[in-house]
């Protein structure tokens, strides 16, 4: 079964040609009929109000929150925010299947964009160094004890785990580097 990345706004095609050069198989999602067929879900990185009001639109809340019972589901930058159970800057709905709260545009405006390079420590294999592309990026400010920080930049941590779902504030998909993708790979193909 493909991988399906949400594609009603944003970082869409970063995230298809990244699959594409691992051999992996994608769709785009932007109805419950094509998620259904879906082995995992990535939602991109965009604009997470215009996500939420187009999830909407499209009748996707209740079918995503369904699917993420059992199949992954990995939340990069905007996507981040729909899947934190708290967000701040301003407040806003969001799909809660992650215990952390995030505050919006924490690095601030466009031009603060920038990037970075932190350790990562995938579950299972050796410490890595990762590229991080910092875009308008949240910050998660609070997580539970039973989040699991992958990686920190500046003592906030930048990539998570939670159960079976995953999340960055960074874009990984603009990065050279495919570990991030092959280890959602493995959290999608992980028997549960
Ligand atoms: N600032 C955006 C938001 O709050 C996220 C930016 C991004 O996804 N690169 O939704």
């Amino acid at each position: 079964m493909p991988i399906g990345i949400l594609a009603l706004q944003g970082a869409v095609e970063p995230h298809h040609l990244k699959l594409k050069s691992m051999g992996v198989e994608a769709v785009s999602v932007r109805t419950a009929e094509e998620l259904r067929n879906c082995q995992g879900l990535i939602i991109p990185g965009g604009e997470s109000t215009t996500f939420l009001k187009l999830i909407h639109e499209n009748n996707l809340l209740q079918p995503i929150l369904t699917f993420a019972e059992r199949q992954s589901v990995w939340g990069v930058c905007a996507g981040s925010i729909l899947m934190a159970k708290e967000v701040e800057n301003p407040p806003q709905e969001s799909l809660s299947l992650v215990p952390i709260r995030v505050r919006r545009n924490a690095y601030g405006r466009q031009n603060e964009s920038f990037i970075a390079v932190f350790g990562l420590n995938l579950p299972g294999g050796s410490p890595i160094r990762q590229e991080g592309v910092f875009i308008r990026a949240p910050q998660v400010v609070e997580w539970e004890d039973n989040v699991a920080v992958l990686a920190k930049y500046e003592d906030k941590p930048v990539a998570l785990q939670y159960r079976h779902h995953l999340v960055t504030t960074f874009h990984p998909e603009l990065s050279e580097s495919p570990a991030l993708h092959h280890y959602f790979l493995s959290l999608c193909n992980s028997d549960r």
